[in-house]
C-alpha cells in the first residue's frame, strides 16, 4: 500500500471536493491520507461534520500549508493534526482570508487598468467553494476567458512579483506560523525544501530546532535531493515526510492522484487515531 500526505481540495485552490479527494484515494487503496489545504482546515472540519472523517476506509491526517513571509523565497510549512477548532488558529485563518480578499479586489483593478476584461465573477465562479482566494484562481480564469495559454503565462506577465498586477498580501512570520502549529498540538514540517531554491537557509531551519520534519519524497525533487534531503533530515533528527501536492489540475504535475506516493511506514508516524 501506499500513501500521500499533501493534497488540496477545492476548499484551496485544488479542483476536488473533500469527498470526491477521499473517493479517488480510497479507489486506489491509499492508506493514509494528509490533506494540506492553504491556510484553511474547512475542508477537514467539513468531512468532520459530515461524518466523513474519521473514516473507516482510509486513515486521514488533518493538515494545513502556509506561507511564511520571506522577501526572497518561497517557505512553505505544512502543520499536521492541529486542532482544527482552535481559536487562536481560527482568529489567524480568518485575517489571512481577509488579506487574500483585499489582495484579490487590488488585483481585478489592476488587471481592468492593463486592459483585461476580466470580473470578479469568473474568478469566483473558479475559486467555487474556496473561501482561500488566491492568485492561481485569477490566472485560471484570465486562461479561461482567453487572455493567456497557461497558468504560468498569467504569472509570468501579470502576477508575479515586479508585475503590473502583483500585490503582496499578508504573510505571518515563520516562527509565528510553527508556534500556532505547536500550540494546537500539531507537528510542522518544512514543506518541498527544493522549491526554496535556497539549500543554505533550508539547513538552518532544519537546524533551528523549530520544526519536527522535513518534507523530503515531493515530486519536483530529483533522486539526488531526496538523497540529500534525507541526510540532512537524519542529521538534525527530523521525521521523513512527503506527498504529491495534488491539485487536480491537469496542467499541474502531479496530474493525478496515485501518480506519487510514499512508503506507509513514514506515513504512519503522523496517524493519530480518532
Ligand atoms: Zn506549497
Ligand atoms: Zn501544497
Amino acid at each position: 500500500m501506499a500513501s500521500d500526505l499533501h493534497t488540496h481540495t477545492n476548499f484551496s485552490d485544488g479542483s476536488f471536493s473533500p469527498e470526491e479527494l477521499l473517493s479517488a484515494a480510497k479507489k486506489l487503496n491509499l492508506k493514509y491520507l494528509g490533506i494540506t489545504d492553504h491556510d484553511t482546515v474547512d475542508a477537514i472540519s467539513h468531512l468532520y461534520e459530515n461524518g466523513l472523517y474519521p473514516n473507516k476506509g482510509i486513515r486521514i491526517i488533518p493538515g494545513i500549508e502556509f506561507r511564511a513571509n520571506n522577501p526572497d523565497h518561497d517557505v512553505h510549512i505544512v502543520g499536521y493534526n492541529i486542532d482544527i477548532y482552535n481559536g487562536t488558529l481560527q482568529d489567524k485563518l480568518n485575517e489571512i482570508t481577509e488579506s487574500r480578499w483585499e489582495r484579490f479586489s487590488e488585483i481585478m483593478q489592476r488587471l481592468q487598468e492593463n486592459g483585461f476584461q476580466i470580473k470578479e465573477a469568473d474568478v469566483l465562479k473558479i475559486a467555487n467553494t474556496s473561501k482561500s482566494i488566491g492568485r492561481s484562481h485569477i490566472a485560471r480564469a484570465m486562461v479561461k476567458g482567453g487572455f493567456y495559454k497557461t497558468v504560468r503565462e498569467v504569472f509570468e506577465n501579470m502576477l508575479q512579483k515586479g508585475k503590473p498586477a502583483y500585490v503582496p498580501r499578508y504573510l505571518p512570520e515563520f516562527d509565528e506560523i510553527v508556534d500556532l502549529i505547536h500550540n494546537c498540538g500539531g507537528i510542522a514540517v518544512l514543506a518541498h525544501p527544493k522549491l526554496i531554491g535556497d539549500d543554505n537557509l533550508v539547513e538552518e531551519i532544519c537546524s533551528s530546532g523549530k520544526i519536527e520534519s522535513l518534507e523530503v519524497f515531493y515530486p519536483k525533487h530529483t533522486p539526488e535531493d531526496t538523497a540529500n534531503y534525507i541526510q540532512l533530515a537524519k542529521k538534525y533528527n527530523l521525521l521523513l515526510t512527503g506527498g504529491s501536492d495534488f491539485h487536480g489540475i491537469a496542467s499541474r504535475y502531479v496530474k493525478e492522484l496515485g501518480e506519487f506516493t510514499i512508503e506507509d511506514q513514514f506515513a504512519e508516524k503522523f496517524y493519530q487515531p480518532e
